[in-house]
């Protein structure tokens, strides 16, 4: 295998081992609007100090210039998709990370010793990747030698070496209230999605996965990132924060939300809902669901949207792309881990299955505002009543329509003659 080939297969075997520090919050209540305290919600101002490690004389990753072209719009050789255009189209204007929020590249690199002790005399040995011990010395090095007041930061990513001394891609503070901290692999710092991961971490945001068979048979498993549709899954493919994300974060609003309190059995709602972004997107996109008329589905949310690939969603994946995808979280969460239940094309009819809930989502086509979803909470299993006008097993055919009906017709009649 060719050297960078073989680098390539490792960065991406290395992705599955991203993993997050669980800073200490404290959870607020278990009401099912609950926000964690302190959490940037709606307009967020990501001021963030850029620094570059040589560590033992491996590194930097890049130049600052090149840098600044794949973090800002306006740069000379700007990328096409920028972590400031990605943050911008997929927060609705909420989230600012540019220049004139005070974001800076330091255009010095930072020289780390192979081994040394930091500011506050802890001893580290670089070949094991110590990396909270390095943004200690880097923070103390941007002050006192370059004259950069890293306090003035809230956020602080560092870009590690390119290379083998760390073997994750990135690595964030999952929520901190003055100093956030995060670190980006010197192999993927071209990729926006990584940035907007790790910051994703500093605002609260936990990881997006969903339920994959096991090799093994049996039960499924949580994958944490395989969620191909959200930021917080795995790297690199551009797209934003899904709708339970989003949603967190106070950028994504419902249309509607839905409970057994106001979602009668039986009867079929309709929507229209637009694209989370690009032409013709709004940020009242989603529809929140609590299955609460069943007793193991009601620990959980749903949400709804629609996923089409424009703007900064145009990097999804043939599995979600242009599809409308139905997202769980547990109810009382507030840095909910979100799993993706399903995504499903146009004309296409599914039932809920693995949390129970037998919601019916059922897609229809697609028009200049969006694409028409319907939904249903079943009462059976099969139609009870041939003529209440409702759709009590959901499968789209009301009363006579349904075969069950017919079924019992045709055996009166069979009696009857
Ligand atoms: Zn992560």
């Amino acid at each position: 295998m060719q050297p960078a080939l073989q680098r390539l297969l490792w960065v991406l075997l290395a992705l599955a081992a991203v993993r997050s520090v669980m800073a200490n919050e404290v959870f607020v209540g278990a009401a099912r609007d609950s926000f964690v305290a302190g959490q940037p919600r709606g307009q967020v101002t990501l001021k963030t100090l850029v620094i570059q490690l040589q560590v033992c004389g491996q590194g930097p990753a890049t130049t600052p210039e090149k840098l600044a072209a794949a973090l800002f719009e306006g740069e000379a050789h700007s990328q096409p998709e920028t972590l400031q255009g990605m943050f911008s189209s997929c927060s609705y204007g909420n989230a600012d990370f540019s220049r004139s929020a005070g974001c800076e590249v330091v255009s010095a690199t930072v020289p780390i010793d192979c081994s040394g002790k930091t500011p506050w005399g802890a001893p580290f040995d670089s070949l094991t990747c110590p990396y909270t011990e390095w943004s200690d010395v880097a923070n103390d090095y941007v002050k006192h030698v370059l004259g950069i007041n890293w306090e003035d930061f809230k956020y602080k990513v560092y870009v590690v070496p390119p290379g083998e001394l760390c073997s994750w891609g990135g690595m964030g503070w999952v929520g901190c209230k003055s100093d956030c901290r995060a670190w980006i692999s010197g192999d993927l710092w071209m990729f926006p999605t990584t940035w907007m991961h790790e910051l994703g971490h500093n605002l609260y945001l936990n990881h997006a996965g969903s339920f994959q068979p096991l090799s093994s048979g049996g039960n499924s498993q949580y994958i944490a990132y395989k969620d191909d549709s959200g930021a917080m899954g795995h790297c690199c493919s551009t797209r934003c924060f899904n709708a339970p994300h989003s949603f967190q974060l106070g950028w994504s609003k419902a249309l509607d939300s839905l409970s057994k309190g106001n979602f009668a059995a039986g009867e079929w709602r309709s929507y229209v809902l637009p694209p989370r972004v690009g032409p013709s997107s709004k940020d009242v996109n989603l529809i929140r669901v609590s299955p609460d008329w069943d007793g193991p589905a009601a620990a959980y949310n749903f949400f709804l949207e629609y996923r089409k690939a424009a703007s900064y969603d145009a990097g999804l994946l043939p599995s979600v792309r242009d599809k409308v995808t139905l997202y769980s979280t547990p109810v009382g969460d507030s840095m909910p881990f979100t799993t993706l239940e399903v995504a499903m094309g146009q004309n296409q009819i599914s039932h809920e299955s693995r949390i129970g809930s037998h919601l019916a989502i059922w897609v229809g086509s697609e028009s200049a505002e969006g694409m028409r979803v319907n939904l249903c909470r079943p009462l059976s299993d099969h139609e009870i009543s041939c003529s209440d006008g409702r759709d009590d097993d959901c499968d789209g055919f009301i009363d006579e329509e349904d075969s069950d009906c017919q079924a019992r017709t045709t055996t009166s009649r069979k009696l009857l003659s």
